[in-house]
């Protein structure tokens, strides 16, 4: 047993003859280099291959013909779900009702953090490395945030949200939000889940179309802008971004004008809207980010409702702002505002494991290479979260966050659906490996 892992032990090793695909905005490719990665899981050199000095008790892995590239970083992740169809029945009332009643008995949070650890061991499977959720049931991504941390498990660095801040009956209440009426409650709230550890806020700015149970609800304006200013102020305070689900114009502009560091979905953007973005004096970095979340929107009106099983319901109010979100993401890209990768998993026809499909739709619904669709999940994402100084690149000093390819993924995106081998801080995951949904595969690649 002597070759498995001791649980806090790493052993170093050397990666040889890699090309690096290096995540920048041109795509360049670094043939035949040497990647040292130090026992405790930092890269400690990054050279030529023929220049490398490899230390005798370094494990050497040669990849030949293989492409080695920085871990993907997914924004916008949901671990209560697998991405398969929420069936229409999940919207309504009383079927929300007893849901909840469920996930929050004691069986129901063991059943949550079984479900949530499944899914996080897909994500890192599928070559994510960093991710941040965006709205739990309840503090079971904290947990594993924290397991992760102390290195008692493997998994992704995550930044995770906890339950989402909401008007009561608004998007996500009473499933996975704290509802809060005006900008005292909403303060405390904020306060709730900084107080159980999370790292990342998310506000449900308008309505939703998942849960929405009337037409029109998607993209409606839910919360003031004062309330979400208490929000930033508290959350900022302690160096914690926000994001918001912010679907159509007017909810969108609240929310920036309130400090909103990151915009979930999102809608066309006028000028004023642009200039908000670039600078946004009330954000924590000065500056805003949008999330078009494309994998979420697009599948909602691509595919025919029979394919999708949603209702009537759900598909108005994609209608009313799918077509939003993918100009956003246009309008954002032409302008150079950054856009990240983020995907909204366990949404319907989301799977954990397609973050690399949201590079390809970025490339062809709004207008990025694929060079810059792979440096927006990888080092804008880095940057964007807060996370430039550990992760998103292959540089010394860095986590060791890499996945090793069949080919360059800047040359063909699909390459990123199967790595060979998923490195998270240093720690190896030997023939990654996820269960697919095969229907829905297939569906996503009709479009
Ligand atoms: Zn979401």
């Amino acid at each position: 047993m002597g070759h498995l892992l001791g649980r806090k032990e790493r052993e170093p090793f050397a990666i040889v003859h890699a090309d690096i695909a290096t995540g920048d905005e041109q795509g360049t490719v670094e043939r035949d280099m040497t990647i040292l990665v130090g026992a405790d899981g930092r890269i400690e050199q990054v050279t030529p291959s023929q220049q490398a000095y490899i230390p005798a008790d370094y494990h050497q892995i040669d990849a030949t013909g293989k492409y080695v590239a920085p871990g993907l970083i997914n924004a916008h992740t949901h671990l209560f779900s697998d991405g398969r169809p929420l069936t229409s029945g999940a919207t309504s009332q009383k079927t929300q009702k007893t849901a909840i009643k469920l996930l929050h008995s004691p069986l129901g949070k063991v059943y949550m953090r079984s479900q949530a650890k499944a899914n996080i061991m897909t994500l890192l499977n599928s070559g994510v490395t960093t991710m941040r959720t965006m709205g739990d049931v309840g503090y079971e991504a904290v947990a594993l945030r924290n397991r992760i941390d102390a290195d008692d498990m493997i998994g992704p660095r995550i930044l995770a949200s906890g339950p989402l801040l909401a008007i009561p009956g608004g998007h996500g209440d009473p499933l996975i939000a704290l509802a809060s009426s005006n900008p005292e409650e909403a303060r405390r709230n904020t306060r709730i889940n900084l107080d159980h550890g999370v790292n990342a806020i998310k506000i449900a700015a308008t309505g939703g179309v998942t849960d929405a149970t009337k037409l029109g609800v998607a993209g409606t304006p839910q919360m003031t802008e004062e309330e979400m200013a208490a929000i930033c102020d508290e959350a900022h305070e302690y160096g914690v971004i926000v994001a918001a689900h912010a679907q159509g114009q007017e909810g969108v502009m609240r929310a920036l004008k309130a400090g909103v560091d990151t915009i979930e979905h999102g809608s066309a953007l006028n000028d004023e809207m642009l200039e908000l973005f670039r600078h946004n004096p009330r954000s924590l970095r000065g500056y805003s980010i949008l999330d078009p979340t494309l994998s979420a929107g697009l599948p909602l009106t691509q595919l025919s409702q029979e394919q999708l099983g949603i209702s009537d319901i759900v598909r108005g109010n994609s209608e009313l702002v799918v077509d939003g979100m993918v100009q956003g993401a246009r309008d954002a890209h032409a302008n150079g505002i950054p856009v990240g990768v983020a995907t909204d998993t366990g949404m319907t026809f989301v799977p954990q494991y397609t973050t690399w499909r949201e590079m390809d739709l970025l490339v062809r619904y709004a207008g990025f290479t694929p060079a810059q669709a792979f440096n927006a999940g990888t080092q804008v994402n880095a940057r964007d979260l807060g996370f430039e100084d550990v992760t998103g690149s292959i540089s010394i000093g860095k986590d060791a966050d890499m996945i090793v390819l069949d080919e360059d993924p800047v040359k063909n995106l699909r390459t990123l659906a199967s790595p060979r081998l998923v490195i998270a801080k240093g720690r190896p995951v030997w023939r990654p490996e996820v269960k697919h949904f095969p229907e829905i595969d297939q569906l996503l690649d009709t479009f």
